[in-house]
This record gives C-alpha cells, structure tokens and sequence, in this order.
C-alpha cells in the first residue's frame, strides 16, 4: 500500500485554546456509528452536556446558540478529550484537518487549508511543495470497495499530476503563464478522454514532461489569455465572484468577506490601483509564492479525485478560480480594512475561504461547474 502526505503532514499540531478560530462549531460535525454508540453508553459528569451537544437522530453535533459544541470549555477545548482521551472523540473531531483521500492501493493524506495552522503552514513558506512517499507491503484494507476502480486512467492521472506539479514548481516563468499551462495540459487530457483516446494520453504526457519552458503549453483560448494580464484578470475574477452568493452558506462569520467583496464594486473606483498595492504589500515575488502554494494544495487534494467522474479539466479550473477568488478577497478585505494587510491577513482570508468551499460537498460541486466555462 502507498502512502503519500504534504511534507508539512507529520508537524502539524493543533493550537488549541490559541487558535484565532476554533473547528467545533458553526458547521455540521457527523458523528460516526462507533462513537455515537460510546455516547450513548457513556456514565460520568458529561451526561448533560453530551445530550444537549449530540443529535442522536441525526449522528451530529447540535450547535448551541452561539455556535459552538456545547463540550467546549470556556478555553475552547473539548470536555470530553480531556476526560477521556482523543480515542472517545468521532473520527472526524480526531482527524481534523487532517484528511484522507482514497484511491485502489493509495491513501494521500493533507492538512486542510481551512485550519488557520495549517493554512499557515501551507501558504508561508518559500520553499516549493513537496510530498512524501512510502510504500509498505500491507494490502490495501479497502481493497474490495474497488471493484469498479479504473486503473488504467487511473495511472495516466498520476502521471500528468507530476507533470503538472513540476510546471507548478518552476519558478523561472511567471505564476499566471503557470497557471495557464496547467489549464491548457489539462483540457488537452480532457478532450482525449472524451474521445476515448486513453492511450493517446501517454504519448501527449510524455510530450509535454520531456519539454522545457513553455513546454508547448501557451495557446491562448479567449479566457486563459486574460492569464497574460493580471489586472484584466483580477476584474474579470471579480465580474464572476457573484457565484460565491450561490453557495451553501457554513459559517456566518464569513458574510463580512462576501461583503467586502460586493462592496468592491461599487466602492472602489480603481480595482488596479488596490491590487497592485495589495500584491506590494506582500511583495511581488512573495505573492506569486503565495499564490503557487495555495494552488499545489487544491490540486493535490482534488485533482486525482477526477478518477471517479472525469471531470480532469474541472479540477484543475477549479483550483485556478478558488485561488484567485482568495487573492481577490484579500485585496477586498484589505481595501475596506487597512488592518488586514500582509501574509498573516492574507491566511486569514484562505483559510475562511477553504472552509466555505471545501467542506460541503455541494459548495464544490457548484465551483467546479462555474469554473469549467470561466477560461475557455
Ligand atoms: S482549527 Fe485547527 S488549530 Fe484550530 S482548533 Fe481546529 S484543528 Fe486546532
């Protein structure tokens, strides 16, 4: 069985009580079969608590009316953990952020970017991503829940996901032309998918990975070629952000960014102005650090996940548009809120950002099929 994680994986470490926002509340929390019956069993000082906090019917967490899991102590830290151990906690109160995507003989693990500590440690660094490999002889325990897994595309999504993790790593071009040739490799694989053409796939791979500089990759279709010119495409991101108001809404707190974001557009007479003031508060070479990082974490999370419907192009737009919608949202924040500026602001933004889109299965259903027309 292989294992791969984001080298940041095995540090992560949980701030508890010192973090600026707290996982236990303002979002559904499910509890899973084995836990809910320990709860249920459960004899000791949290019995009331534990019945006030737990929807038995539903296998959820019940917020209380602020918000938050009615176990918290006042610190922010969990009743029970300390009473009993993690081992009593529901595998997702133990796992967060840690998660898990699943593949036929391959497990890849990350470190959600909707943990402030984690987004910190995905987005604030200067070295390019890595991941870390194992293999061991275990046999996959899922192994007949893949009956149906296809392992011949399968292969080829691997291979063109390195592809596409070393245009993301090289730094000698600019990060948009990056972004562009992702978004123009993809939609190749895409086009010979839908025609069947699976074998095709390896020579078009082997092609593009053999090759330096452009690598063949800068063909202008009518949306990547606003990839050449970063305040065209801030409006443009911008003219499309509306699709955020169509998204199942998660945590309250984050009507104040889609605020700023409407207000944008009616407040700000020079959008240019403000984003290149925005990308100098970070530094231009830091910025586009910032923006290669935060784009390696959505395509490691989602890309192969294009094994089960297809949708290869999707992913890889997706990640375009959710990174730029962030960058844009942080220029907003910071021009209606002076406060809000530099990388720590910035992570403040992604984060708050990841949590809306990536925890609701139907907020990402909705930006992937928003964002597969934005670029063609
Ligand atoms: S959001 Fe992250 S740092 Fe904060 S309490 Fe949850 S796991 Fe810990």
């Amino acid at each position: 069985m292989r294992i791969v994680k984001q080298k940041e994986f095995d540090t992560f470490s949980c701030a508890a009580d010192k973090c600026p926002d707290n996982c236990c509340g303002g979002w559904q929390i499910e509890i899973d079969e084995r836990t809910l019956q320990s709860l249920k069993d459960y004899e000791g000082p949290l019995r009331e608590p534990i019945d006030k906090a737990v929807d038995f019917e539903g296998s959820c967490i019940r917020m209380n009316e602020n918000g938050r899991c009615e176990l918290l102590n006042d610190r922010g830290l969990c009743r029970l953990v300390l009473e009993r151990g993690e081992s009593f906690i529901s595998d997702i109160c133990h796992l967060y952020p840690r998660h898990v995507e699943e593949y036929e003989g391959i497990r890849e693990w990350s470190i959600s970017l909707s943990c402030p500590v984690a987004a910190k440690m995905l987005i604030d660094r200067k070295e390019p991503s890595e991941y870390i490999v194992t293999d061991d002889d275990e046999p996959d325990p899922l192994e007949d829940d893949f009956d149906d897994f296809d392992v011949l595309l399968f292969t080829k999504l691997e291979d063109s996901r390195d592809v596409i993790f070393d245009i993301l790593n090289d730094r000698s071009l600019g990060v948009y032309q990056r972004m562009k040739m992702i978004l123009s490799f993809s939609h190749e694989l895409q086009t010979l998918l839908d025609d069947d053409r699976l074998f095709d796939m390896d020579e078009y791979i082997a092609g593009v990975r053999s090759q330096k500089g452009d690598r063949g990759l800068s063909d202008d279709t009518a949306g990547s070629a606003l990839l050449d010119d970063r305040y065209r495409l801030i409006g443009y991101i911008n003219d499309n952000s509306s699709v955020l108001y169509r998204l199942e809404r998660l945590k309250k707190d984050w009507t104040s960014d889609l605020t700023y974001l409407a207000d944008i557009c009616s407040g700000c007479k020079d959008i240019d102005r403000e984003y290149e003031d925005a990308i100098k508060s970070l530094g231009e070479e830091y910025h586009e650090v910032i923006l290669e990082n935060i784009l390696h974490t959505f395509v490691y999370t989602y890309y192969l996940g294009s094994v089960y419907d297809d949708r290869i192009y999707a992913k890889i737009s997706m990640s375009v548009f959710c990174t730029l919608l962030i960058d844009l949202i942080y220029m907003c924040a910071r021009y209606f809120n002076k406060d809000r500026n530099g990388v720590d602001a910035y992570i403040n933004v992604a984060y708050r950002f990841a949590k809306e889109i990536e925890h609701s299965d139907i907020n990402l259903d909705i930006m992937e099929e928003f964002s597969e027309k934005l670029f063609l």
